[in-house]
């Protein structure tokens, strides 16, 4: 697709893509429509029966819809892209419409609370097996392949909300299974999973991607074939993105270079000031030389993003005095939009899972993940220093 524009570069082709079918228009156009009307009876077979109809009906394809999934897949070098309404439609497009009854899943343990909860609640009712492995521990995913019975091998890097990373090598280069990567906190401009043989990169697009808080919106990119069959699943399953949605998700693309930029430095600076901190515990931050993982980031992260977490030494009470203590940073769930979000995910995105589970999933009751915004950098900075300077004197 529109390899006119592959000599430049991805912050370039953000401002460029997506326009195939615009008829001249810069902005998005929303076609806020169901349905079509075909000129006769042979068009409107010829639209039915289409494997990606864009003129048919909106469950199946609609033009704003379409827009969209060809910026994303021009920004992560694929063939092919499919919208859905949320991150979650897509991964349960892609779990339940490539798996049947007797399947196996190998998925990474460090993966977003919801996803998990598909995967270890709903997946057993269906006759699929799931085993969880350490994504961090090199190796681990390919030893729990099972040679024809595993389908799946599905990974979340960098995952939420520690920031723990999957060897995108590696993981590519898997022989057997298609190979699956939640890449929602990296952005399509943070790595390119599929350069690394990897087959299907996902993304909750409610995040980063639409980038405002105002778009629930998800979406699977990779080979046409695969995408296709994904999509032949979607369409009778039923979570299709809306057009205005995915208009708010091409309006995203435009901006969400200078976004993570911004969001960027800020996330850099506020993980090196929490850092020693007396209420501070271990801080994660894919830039920072303290990261488990570090080299393998500096390898495989183009931007090392807007999104850090951090332990506080104490626990859930510090927890509850954080968030109260904050001024500007805003107690809420979800990542990547202009205000700098705080969430205690043990009670929110990762709410779902039990102690056990949790424990699994490395996350403790003291575990804070901080999504950086759009606010002037030295602000959000000074409005942590002043919340744990007064966490760490009541403790
Ligand atoms: C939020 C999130 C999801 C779920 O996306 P929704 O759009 O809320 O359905 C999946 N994966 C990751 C990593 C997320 O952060």
């Amino acid at each position: 697709m529109a390899t006119k524009f592959q000599a430049w570069s991805q912050a370039t082709q953000a401002i460029t893509t997506g326009r195939s079918a615009a008829d001249g228009a810069l902005a998005p156009t929303l076609w806020a429509t169901t349905t079509f009307e075909p000129a006769d009876l042979a068009q409107a077979k010829e639209f039915a029966t289409q494997r990606r109809p864009t003129h048919f009906y909106s469950r199946y394809g609609n033009p704003t819809v379409a827009a969209f999934e060809e910026a994303i897949a021009e920004l992560e070098g694929a063939e092919s892209a499919r919208a859905f309404s949320s991150g979650m439609g897509a991964i349960s497009s892609v779990v339940f419409g490539l798996c049947t009854q007797g399947a196996h899943i190998v998925a990474s343990k460090q993966l977003y609370g919801g996803t998990r909860q598909l995967l270890e609640g709903f997946c057993p009712r269906f006759g699929i097996d799931v085993t969880f492995a350490d994504g961090t521990k090199p190796g681990a995913l390919e030893a729990a392949v099972v040679p024809g019975k595993t389908v799946l091998v599905i990974a979340e890097t960098p995952a939420n909300p520690r920031l723990d990373l999957v060897d995108l090598d590696e993981l590519g280069s898997i022989v057997g299974p298609i190979t699956v990567v939640d890449a929602t906190f990296a952005t399509p401009l943070g790595q390119q999973p599929l350069s690394y043989g990897v087959d299907l990169v996902i993304h909750s697009a409610t995040k980063a991607i639409a980038g405002h808080n105002d778009a629930t919106l998800g979406v699977v990119a990779g080979n046409a074939d695969l995408v296709d069959w994904i999509s032949g699943f979607a369409s009778l399953q039923g979570a299709c993105a809306s057009p205005a949605d995915a208009l708010s998700g091409l309006r995203g693309i435009r901006t969400l270079p200078v976004r993570l930029r911004q969001q960027t430095a800020t996330a850099h600076a506020l993980a090196e000031s929490l850092e020693g901190h007396p209420a501070v515990g271990e801080v994660r931050y894919p830039g920072l030389a303290s990261h488990p993982q570090y080299e393998l980031a500096q390898r495989q992260l183009k931007s090392a993003g807007g999104i850090l977490s951090f332990e506080l030494a104490g626990g859930y009470p510090a927890g509850e005095a954080l968030v109260q203590r904050l001024n500007l940073a805003v107690h809420a769930p979800s990542l990547g939009g202009p205000e700098t979000l705080i969430c205690h995910p043990a009670s929110t995105t990762h709410a779902g899972l039990d102690q056990a589970q949790l424990a699994d999933s490395f996350i403790s009751p003291g575990t804070i993940r901080i999504s950086c915004g759009l606010e002037e950098t030295a602000d959000i900075v000074a409005d942590f220093a002043q919340a744990l300077d007064r966490v760490a004197s009541s403790n």
